[in-house]
């Protein structure tokens, strides 16, 4: 098969021939139709999230067909399309996963990290950490469900009921959460880099009620801030618009450092908490409100080759919603 494949940091992925994987007892081979591309595969292409498999396809926002079953899965037929997302497995036994946090696992195994993930023709992956596809979405627009959006549902879940929100960083996530929020009847205002009018537009196109760049405060205090960009200098800024009580949620796998700021920032019963992952039960609950509403994503495409192009825009901020490979 066809597979883009990453062999060290910073070092751009390379187009190769390799073995068709072959399904292991609980696995499910799936041929890949679409896969996300995430600013974690650019943490993972960089160095900043060390010690992946090497070589390593990457990829975890993997939407394909079931084209082959291990001898001991139950879960699905065979022509199911499904999703497979970053948490590719967990261990089954620890504290964690005993009570439905599998997200915390200390012995998990991400796709596209420790796992092969989807820049490929064809995948493996464990039948219990699989998404069944709503059929109201094609494979490119379902892809970006698989993280930013998955990830993006639980940091919306874990900022709680409050009406007003700021959406730190204005990328796949936030674009798939905005829809969410405002089928709640929420408001969403938008902070993004400064200056970048290309992503404040695009937030007022889905119907932010204010759009700005993240240094500047809002008029009136936001329930919670959830934090998509990478910044830790982004923390101190989101406690300040957020009133007593609020919260801000931080949604990244990596964050640069954040300074330091005084304990007035925090004080008043702010919470600062971070989102670890997903759970399963996360993406049944996210899977089942695709069912009840129409998301529509808003897709870069490029062909499978030019994965390395995805990631350089990605970095560079050049793209208004979610880079997907088609395969
Ligand atoms: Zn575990
Ligand atoms: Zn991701």
């Amino acid at each position: 098969m066809r597979a883009m494949v990453f062999q060290q940091p910073h070092k751009p992925l390379q187009a190769m021939d390799v073995p068709i994987p072959q399904p292991q007892s609980k696995q499910v081979l799936i041929r890949v139709e679409a896969c996300g591309v995430c600013r974690t595969d650019l943490h993972i292409y960089e160095g900043e999230l060390t010690h992946p498999k090497l070589p390593l396809i990457l990829g975890h926002q993997i939407v394909g067909t079931i084209v082959q079953q291990g001898s001991d899965c139950h879960h699905f037929p065979n022509g199911q399309r499904v999703g497979v997302p970053w948490l590719g497995k967990s261990c089954g036994h620890c504290e964690y996963c005993q009570t439905n946090q599998e997200n915390l696992c200390d012995d998990a195994s991400y796709t596209g990290y420790q796992l092969n993930g989807g820049f490929a023709e064809y995948c493996v992956a464990d039948e219990d950490y699989l998404f069944p596809i709503p059929e109201a979405y094609s494979p490119v627009h379902a892809a970006p469900f698989l993280c930013a959006g998955l990830i993006g549902y639980r940091t919306l879940r874990l900022a709680g009921k409050g009406q007003r929100l700021g959406f730190y960083g204005f990328g796949a996530a936030a674009h798939i959460l905005i829809q969410i929020a405002r089928h709640q009847e929420r408001e969403v205002w938008a902070f993004t880099r400064p200056g970048d009018h290309q992503a404040q537009d695009f937030a007022r196109q889905l119907g932010a009620v204010w759009a700005g760049d993240s240094h500047q405060q809002p008029e009136k205090l936001l329930d919670a801030a959830l934090i998509f960009a990478p910044t830790g200098e982004l923390i101190p800024l989101a406690l300040q618009a957020v009133k007593k009580g609020g919260s801000v949620i931080c949604a990244g796998i990596h964050m640069s450092d954040i300074p330091s700021f005084p304990y007035s920032y925090l004080y008043g019963e702010r919470i600062l908490r971070s989102v670890t992952n997903l759970t399963r039960e996360d993406g049944q609950e996210f899977f089942a409100l695709l069912q009840r509403m129409q998301i529509e994503t808003v897709v870069n495409v490029y062909p499978l080759e030019q994965a390395n192009e995805a990631l350089i825009d990605l970095k560079h901020g050049k793209l208004s919603g979610s880079a997907v490979l088609k395969i």
